[in-house]
């Protein structure tokens, strides 16, 4: 059991925290400690060293113990907290959303390096936008794009609209239930410049071997790939290319396990998608597949009639 931080001030609950936490998991327990106070208190760094003197009322106190004992239990900070940060945007959590990877950042990157443009008109498809993590920092990048994000979970669009507008992009984004591609289907000749997912990839009979705190708290939904870990890539890519999605310059770019390049190629390659390349992240391991269309495609002169 860990004392009360009831009469402590701001600095001398921060102490507080990172010693409980130190004891029961030294991973990153400053890190955590000061996430937690700051995020249970509402308030920023500089409070904390312009008025760390200031003593906590019992209602903070109250608040901050609970929420540490929530942490000491194993619950990540960003669940507790229901908010976390990505590409620098505040972005609000709800059960049904995963908990923002910085790894996924890359995938923004990946995105952003095919747009030669980026004051263009751009249209962005989000499958399994989650958080709407995605979609606010490409529109965040991107002055003039707009984006729709898709979503098999009502309660995740709720969030992911709630954070696009928190974050001044809702006049710019729309969203759909749907799983994968399917809410597209019937917007005939709607097509987009950037498609990004970051989908459930994980095979199913690994899930009970991650990290318990992925485990427990972040969505199976958005977790399981299925059997082999790549059901939604099928998806995604028969969606995308039978949906007639993509622009015909538009880039495909999805987020992968770290030993799935080779699969995840190989089933765009026999959906009919070019290689665009592989990204990889700060670890050095594959993240990132980017795909486009044949050239020629969408030429009319060169389209095919269908018999
Ligand atoms: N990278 C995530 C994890 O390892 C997996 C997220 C996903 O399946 N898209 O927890």
């Amino acid at each position: 059991m860990t004392g009360s931080s009831r009469g402590l001030t701001r600095r001398a609950a921060l102490r507080h925290c990172r010693t409980a936490l130190e004891t029961a998991d030294p991973g990153d327990a400053a890190g955590d400690a000061r996430f937690l106070l700051l995020g249970v208190l509402g308030l920023e760094n500089r409070d904390l060293l312009v008025e760390g003197d200031r003593p906590l009322d019992d209602g903070e106190a109250v608040a901050l113990d609970a929420a540490l004992a929530r942490r000491l239990a194993g619950e990540p900070v960003a669940r507790i907290l229901g908010a976390w940060e990505f590409w620098g945007l505040p972005i609000r959590l709800a059960p049904e959303t995963l908990v923002p990877r910085p790894d996924t950042e890359i995938l923004v990157e990946a995105a952003l390096a095919s747009v030669s443009d980026r004051s263009a008109p751009l249209r962005c498809l989000d499958l399994g936008t989650g958080s709407g993590c995605i979609l606010a920092a490409l529109l965040s990048e991107l002055p003039r794009a707009y984006g729709i994000g898709l979503d098999r979970s009502a309660a995740a669009l709720a969030m992911a609209r709630h954070n696009l507008a928190a974050n001044g992009f809702g006049g710019r984004s729309a969203f759909a239930v749907g799983d994968w591609c399917d809410a597209m289907r019937g917007t005939a000749d709607q097509t987009f410049d950037l498609v990004v997912s970051n989908p459930p990839y994980i095979v199913r009979d690994v899930i009970p071997t991650l990290h318990r705190e992925v485990r427990m708290h972040d969505p199976l939904a958005a977790l399981d790939g299925g059997a082999d870990g790549l059901d939604a890539y099928r998806r995604i890519l028969d969606g995308v290319r039978t949906g007639n999605l993509l622009a015909h310059a538009g880039v495909l770019a999805v987020e992968i396990g770290y030993d799935q390049a080779a699969s995840v190629r190989s089933l765009a390659a026999a959906a009919g998608f070019v290689d665009r390349g592989l990204t990889r992240d700060l670890a050095g391991h594959d993240r990132v597949l980017s795909f486009g269309l044949p050239k020629g495609h969408g030429d009319p002169h060169l389209r095919i009639d269908r018999h």
